[in-house]
């Protein structure tokens, strides 16, 4: 089979290579389409992420890693005693797995594994036509949402878990910074959560016409328009209930540096929480007395557990939420996830929202 693998940073090639065998309690999954993450592109040219220390291990090791995460795929093949799903099952995963053989996963709770895998670091990932996950970390989807909808759920759970660590309050003046899958998702999933005024910052002309469309009541342009000024102009000088930053990370993936961490500090009200979304890269500087002064509420989300996935699935079937209008950049191909990674890296030159997919 075809499967990307990163040899040494940097050096991340398309090879021809076995197809992995199922072991009991695993099922083998064919990949139907794949995304790729902003923050693949990052780890391959070795960026601080709480993910390199283990892919630095294995390279070190002479061990290839295989990336990939966000997918939809089929399961083709069940290993003994694997009862929950069987072969043509329509399957996503949260990002994690259970280990399958810790105290925690012995005995049946698996949400509290303790040695959770990464999918894609830990164990071989979705950038191949074929891969291998414990039964426990594959989600099963409904009928209803396209296979490339599917692809793009794991994002999405994240902002479930953004969404639930806010605990939005009914009314909650709502604030979203950065207009990308996250930012979306977070606005989406705030509605759906009860909050009231839901105010939408991108500096993308078209990202704020989706926002606008997903239920914002509110657009601001940063490119033309100070968006603390406007923020305080439209809650009447209070601030915002809830900010979530979904634009920030590194300026060479086209994201927006700390700025917008900081116009969060300055636009949430004094007991306002601010959500870091974005995943930010190096040293954050703040300014403490502002912080001590507005006694703000600065929370690094929960990681998205599987139950997360599977609410996303429910929204998306329900039709709560959309994501298929994001989804607009597609190529037939594994050989081409490097193209695909240029597009996701570089969204607001191609005029894309959610990472480009790759149909396997
Ligand atoms: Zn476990």
């Amino acid at each position: 089979m075809k499967a990307w693998r990163l040899h040494s940073y940097g050096d991340f090639r398309l090879e021809d290579v076995a197809e992995p065998d199922v072991k009991p309690g695993w099922a083998k999954v064919k990949v139907k389409v794949v995304q790729a993450a902003v923050v693949e592109k990052g780890l391959i040219e070795k960026m601080p992420h709480i993910w390199q220390a283990e892919i630095s291990r294995k390279l070190a090791e002479g061990k290839p890693v295989q990336l990939g995460h966000e997918y939809c795929g089929e399961v083709v093949e069940i290993g003994q005693g694997v009862t929950t799903l069987k072969a043509g099952d329509r399957v996503c995963s949260s990002g994690h797995a259970p280990c399958g053989t810790c105290d925690m996963c012995r005995c049946g709770q698996e949400e509290s594994c303790q040695a959770l895998l990464t999918v894609g670091v830990d164990v071989p990932g979705a950038f191949a036509e074929y891969f291998t996950l414990p039964e426990k970390g594959l989600v099963k989807v409904p009928e209803g949402p396209t296979d490339n909808e599917v692809a793009a759920f794991q994002p999405l759970s994240g902002c479930v878990s953004d969404v639930e660590s806010a605990e939005i309050r009914m009314k909650d003046t709502v604030v979203v910074l950065g207009q990308g899958a996250m930012g979306l998702g977070c606005l989406q999933i705030a509605r759906v959560a009860g909050a009231g005024v839901l105010i939408a910052v991108d500096v993308r002309r078209q990202s704020l016409e989706l926002a606008r469309s997903f239920g914002a009541d509110h657009v601001i342009n940063a490119r033309d328009t100070d968006p603390v000024k406007e923020v305080r102009r439209l809650t009447g000088d209070r601030g915002a209930d809830v900010v979530f930053e979904a634009a920030g990370g590194r300026k060479a993936d086209g994201l927006a540096g700390f700025e917008t961490v900081q116009q969060a500090m300055q636009m949430v009200r004094g007991k306002g929480k601010v959500v870091q979304v974005a995943n930010l890269e190096g040293d954050l500087v703040l300014d403490s007395v502002l912080l001590r002064s507005k006694r703000v509420r600065y929370i690094f989300p929960d990681r998205a557990e599987f139950e997360a996935l599977r609410h996303v699935a429910f929204l998306v079937a329900t039709k709560r939420i959309q994501i298929g209008p994001q989804i607009t950049h597609v190529l037939q191909g594994l050989e081409n996830l490097p193209e695909a990674m240029e597009i996701t890296a570089n969204k607001a030159k191609y005029g894309a929202t959610n990472p480009a997919q790759i149909v396997v």
